[in-house]
């Protein structure tokens, strides 16, 4: 039997172990358990527990938990679990020894050999302290490599042209953004910068501590002082978050949260996607300027990105989505799942260490976009055939994904559901692939606009199904539509694309013919109104930008000569450049 070298990101919040087999690397779970959470605990009727049960005991006996070990690898620390004493080595030991043992059981042969993930900017002594613990559990470290540079590994960065690529890792309690070379098929990480105090878990507790509220006004029972009720409120809340990244609203519900009076007192509260993306915008806001930062130490600009990689289980939060992409300017890969990519990672430098021959990773994604039309008005300004986009490119399948949608006006019964697949910022730019009616809408109150909750369902076969629920009426309609299936032969891509300029601009052209003799917008006059309708509608531009844009592209609208609307146009174009 060859000898086995495993990958292993030992993580803050979660770590997981990965092989190559039959060139491709795969995670080694534990039954159902792809990641491991990265805690160790002791308990009188268990003894010794590591991962999930170390995990579900810290509500009830917090003093005899570790979580986050890795935050005091390479100090002199010592952490206590009951009345005993630890290094930091010896728990994260613990840790890699479970993970031993789960390879070993996946692979039936003794695993004895290791490559494990650091974070870029450990220090000598944290790496050491890393390699250490690995030899402890009975592991030789061969090698301990950055995680940016295992992510860059994992999406097969190595094998291609010289590339830059930008690593934004959001996990559990850290954060850190890197930019990442591969020359020559070398892989150098230029700069590094981050925020060992920002992660998930303050997403958490901004909304455990809303919930808390809440509960406060409620009931008046102040939950300050109670270990065990905060912490369930913290994983209720924890819950709600990682719901919210597929749906747009979620129930935050625990049961005898507390007693009053001999009665148990239970949280039941909704919280919208919009809400809890206004209460943590902070920060994210935080990590712009880390991003800006490793440029600036790099002496490089977005411009010059190749690839963006997200790493680490919040960036699946959609808002870090929109964030680096409007950032960068690039949509961020994220067909491996960010939890896991880092573990591949290691897995792959394990074979490269080996001699072993490695693929690329495979993985199903969604070839397009998906998406519905919609309108908005903006400065008084109907913009229409806005391509609003549910799953984005390149989304592991299957996958969930529901918006909500306001009529445009409080008495509109019905709505007409476009479903699209295509890149375009402008709907009807995009492949149609179905549409329907719902009607018979109704408003939560007179005078409010009733709403539509749009569900896209993409299975691994392809299929899409996508469904349209009145929020408060009830009624319901969907569809169902190869999604894959609709790829178009290169000649009819050819045709498309010399058609396209003509496709993007059809709303303006629309726009004008229906509203009288007005002076003629020419092609790039409409290219601009395309690419100012598509920042409108991206999100990125606070509301004083956009309405000042919204403005000037109602008065191209509302101009009366041709040479008012050739300046305005001029205005236009340098308004852009500004903003893009
Ligand atoms: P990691 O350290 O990479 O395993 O990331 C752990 C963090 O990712 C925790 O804060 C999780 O709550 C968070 N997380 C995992 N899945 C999701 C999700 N679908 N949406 C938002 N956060 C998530």
């Amino acid at each position: 039997m060859s000898e086995i070298i495993v990958g292993i990101d030992l993580g803050t919040t979660n770590s997981a172990v990965a092989v190559v087999q039959d060139g491709q690397p795969r995670i080694l779970p534990k039954g159902d358990q792809r990641i491991i959470p990265s805690v160790v605990g002791w308990s009188k009727e268990s003894g010794w527990l590591v991962g999930r049960p170390a995990l579900n005991q810290y509500a009830l006996n917090p003093d005899q938990t570790i979580r986050s070990i890795k935050r005091k690898m390479g100090s002199n620390e010592r952490v206590a679990i009951g009345n005993r004493e630890f290094t930091p080595q010896e728990i994260s030991a613990f840790i890699l020894r479970e993970l031993k043992t789960i390879a070993e059981k996946n692979l039936g042969q003794p695993v004895n050999k290791a490559v494990i993930t650091v974070p870029a900017y450990f220090t000598n002594a944290q790496r050491q302290a890393t390699k250490e613990a690995g030899e402890i559990a009975g592991l030789e470290v061969v090698r301990i490599i950055n995680e940016p540079t295992a992510a860059a590994l994992a999406y097969g960065l190595d094998h291609e042209e010289d590339q830059l690529a930008l690593v934004y890792d959001l996990g559990g309690g850290t954060f850190d953004v890197s930019l990442v070379e591969m020359t020559g098929g070398v892989v150098e990480v230029r700069a590094s910068h981050g925020d060992t105090h920002l992660g998930g878990d303050d997403f958490d507790h901004i909304l455990a501590e809303h919930a808390s509220k809440l509960f406060y006004k409620k009931h008046q029972i102040s939950l300050k002082d109670n270990r065990v009720a905060l912490a369930r409120l913290n994983r209720a809340a924890e819950a709600a978050k990682v719901h919210l990244s597929d749906f747009p609203e979620t129930h935050l519900r625990e049961e005898y949260l507390a007693e009053q009076n001999g009665v148990p007192r239970h949280l039941d509260e909704t919280v919208s996607r919009l809400e809890f993306e206004e209460m943590t915008e902070e920060l994210l806001d935080k990590t712009i300027a880390s991003m800006e930062r490793v440029f600036k130490d790099a002496e490089l600009n977005a411009e010059e990105l190749d690839r963006v990689l997200l790493v680490g289980g919040a960036t699946r939060m959609p808002a870090v989505w929109t964030l680096v992409a409007n950032y960068t300017g690039l949509e961020p890969d994220v067909e491996i799942n960010p939890d896991e990519v880092v573990a591949l990672g290691a897995a792959v430098q394990a074979a490269i260490i080996a001699g072993q021959p490695v693929e690329s990773i495979l993985v199903d994604v969604t070839p397009y976009s998906l998406g519905i039309e919609a309108a908005t008005v903006m400065g008084g300004q109907l913009i229409p055939d806005i391509y609003s986009v549910l799953i984005h490119r390149n989304t592991t399948i299957p996958v969930t994904k529901e918006e909500v949608f306001q009529t445009l006006h409080p008495n509109q019964k019905a709505v007409h559901i476009k479903v699209y697949q295509g890149e375009q910022p402008v709907a009807s730019a995009n492949t149609l692939l179905g549409d329907f009616l719902i009607e018979g809408l109704k408003p939560a109150a007179p005078g409010e606009h009733p709403s539509v909750n749009v569900r896209f369902d993409f299975d691994v076969n392809g299929m899409l199904r996508v469904s349209a629920v009145d929020h408060i009426g009830g009624s319901q309609k969907s569809l169902s539509v190869q999604a894959t299936q609709a790829r178009l032969t290169p000649h009819e891509i050819a045709e498309a694309r010399e058609r396209l300029p003509e496709l993007e601009l059809a709303p303006a052209a629309e726009y004008l013919s229906a509203n009288g003799n007005q002076p003629v917008i020419d092609e790039e006059t409409q290219a601009l109104l395309t690419r100012a309708q598509a920042l409108l509608a991206g999100g990125a531009l606070t509301e004083a930008q956009s309405a000042e844009l919204a403005e000037l592209v109602q008065d191209i609208f509302d101009a009366t000569t041709q040479d008012e609307l050739d300046e305005l146009a001029e205005e236009l174009l340098d308004m852009l450049f500004d903003l893009e």
